[in-house]
């Protein structure tokens, strides 16, 4: 179902007012992780000023250990609910078990399925029967074929409406947190109708390179991008180092407009 040859024409994934994998590229962000009321809605109407179209936001947090903060759970989706209110932003968020699915879907407008959970398999088929998009994170180091492959777990539940997300994966490099593929761009492209999108913060890790890698990925055709700002990096609960500012932010608008449009 993935497959282009089963589905030559592109899928375009509707949210909102707004549609990925038109022309236009759609740009997602916010913070890694939602911390308070007064942050993510202050956050949403930065984004949205500075010229993003959704918000992203982790209440469920992945994080490599266990005491680090795990996110505010479903008083983070409140939070997220109320910064949609207060901007008329969709919001992003990403979900870790396929139990909570119908407490989440009452909050957001689009499921993020991590790089950790890309080949969870019950969470892949919860999903696959929401009504609600699905980001879908490619792997750590999962190769392109089980990235599709995963979105087909999606797809075969019965929801069409699935994004790819190049997230970076594993190489030997240790100067970026992980290697941005943006091979993968092209490649999924031309393997599948789905739209795909680059998240140029995990894909570095460290903000200095994110404004380059979101200019290159939208070059390289991707139809949009997912990236982490906050008021405060150096402050942040999660994930600061890759953060940009909000004024980091709004330049890297300008400069992907300027390349779109250029396509
Ligand atoms: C995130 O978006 O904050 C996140 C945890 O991403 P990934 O699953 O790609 O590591
Ligand atoms: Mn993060």
């Amino acid at each position: 179902l993935a497959s282009r040859a089963f589905h030559p024409q592109d899928t375009l994934v509707q949210v909102g007012e707004h549609v990925i994998g038109g022309g236009t590229p759609v740009i997602i962000a916010g913070p890694c992780s939602v911390e308070s009321q007064e942050q993510i809605i202050e956050a949403a109407h930065l984004v949205k000023q500075a010229g993003g179209q959704l918000l992203r936001g982790g209440a469920f947090k992945p994080r490599t250990s266990p005491y680090s903060f795990q996110g505010l759970g479903e008083e983070g989706l409140k939070y997220l609910a109320l910064a949609r209110e207060a901007t008329g932003l969709p919001v992003v968020t990403e979900i870790m078990d396929a139990e909570l699915l119908p407490m989440m879907e009452s909050y957001v407008d689009v499921l993020q399925i991590g790089a950790r959970n890309m080949q969870n398999y019950t969470l892949l088929k919860a999903v696959g029967r929401s009504d609600k998009p699905v980001l879908l994170k490619r792997g750590l180091s999962a190769t392109i074929e089980e990235w599709l492959m995963a979105a087909e777990y999606v797809l075969a539940g019965g929801n069409p409406n699935v994004i790819l997300c190049e997230r970076g994966i594993r190489t030997f490099e240790t100067y970026t947190r992980n290697t941005l593929d943006l091979n993968a761009v092209p490649v999924v492209q031309y393997l599948s109708h789905l739209p795909v999108v680059v998240d140029p913060s995990h894909g570095v890790g460290n903000w200095r390179y994110v404004n380059a890698m979101a200019r290159a990925g939208i070059a390289a055709g991707a139809s949009g991008l997912i990236v982490e700002v906050h008021q405060n990096p150096q402050e942040a609960m999660s994930d600061g180092d890759q953060s940009l500012t909000v004024e980091n932010f709004s330049q890297l608008v300008q400069d992907v407009r300027r390349i779109s449009t250029a396509l």
